[in-house]
């Protein structure tokens, strides 16, 4: 079996000030000297700058939550890859469900962000996963399969091997109700195998593949011990310190 990293990325959506990252940011640097995960926070556009600034020397990571298609221009409102790279950000989430739900976002937006992104070496990671609805009608491989497909058309084999997916169920985010780890592990094993038809095993094999929704310190170590899943992409339990640092610790 390959050997592949661990990756714990915080999801602070719409949250904080630059002072309460500031804060965050001094416990967090504190407490996770022990953590044997790679870690990163996607955070608010405001303050990538600074919260990169404030965990210089430490392992932490700054990402975005988005980023435009568009190289740049007459974009109103819009933030270009080379901004994030100017700001700091290393990573940044692509087609998480809140953006394809309340921005339309579909998997043609989210495959020319993608290959923005690695035009400009930010590494994508890209959220898929089921709503609802989806899942009760036993849709999930369907709709996983749709968005690897689409999402990722025309990336090589060698970029493929530097992906990050993340599995996010929308039934799961943010309602208290994880995936079982079971279900988590199947899924992530599905997602493996289709990218393994298209790209081949030994770039499906090198691919992180995440979970999201409802991640806590009390599922954390059980969903992080199943082979197949890679890290987590942690919403809620990622805004304070504390709850973010004992999920950090989990399987320590
Ligand atoms: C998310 O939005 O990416 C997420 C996983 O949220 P939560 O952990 O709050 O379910």
């Amino acid at each position: 079996m390959t050997h592949r990293p661990t990756l714990i990325i915080g999801n602070w959506k719409m949250n904080k000030t630059i002072a309460e990252a500031e804060s965050f940011l001094s416990s967090l640097s504190l407490s996770i000297k022990q953590c044997t995960s790679e870690v990163g926070l996607a955070v608010p556009f405001t303050m990538i700058s600074v919260a990169n600034k404030a965990v210089s020397g430490t392992k932490i990571r700054i990402g975005a939550q988005n980023v435009s298609s568009y190289e740049q221009g007459a974009y109103t409102g819009e933030i270009s890859c080379a901004m994030l790279k100017d700001a700091g950000a290393s990573f940044t989430l692509i087609g998480h469900s809140e953006r394809r739900r309340h921005f339309h976002e579909d998997d043609k937006i989210v495959n020319a962000k993608i290959l923005r992104c690695l035009e400009w070496s930010i590494q994508p990671i890209v959220c898929v996963g089921e709503t609802s609805e989806e899942h009760q009608a036993g849709m999930t491989h369907e709709v996983l399969e749709r968005q690897i497909i689409n999402g990722m058309r025309g990336l090589t084999q060698d970029q493929i091997k530097g992906l990050v997916l993340a599995y996010e169920p929308v039934w799961a985010i943010g309602t208290n109700q994880a995936a079982t780890p079971d279900i988590v592990e199947k899924t992530h094993a599905f997602c493996r195998s289709v990218l393994a038809k298209k790209w081949g095993n030994p770039a499906a094999e090198k691919v992180l593949i995440q979970y999201g929704g409802s991640v806590t310190a009390a599922n954390a170590a059980d969903l992080l011990n199943q082979p197949d899943v890679d890290g987590l992409l942690v919403g809620g339990a990622s805004l304070t310190w504390e709850s973010f640092s004992k999920i950090l610790l989990a399987r320590n």
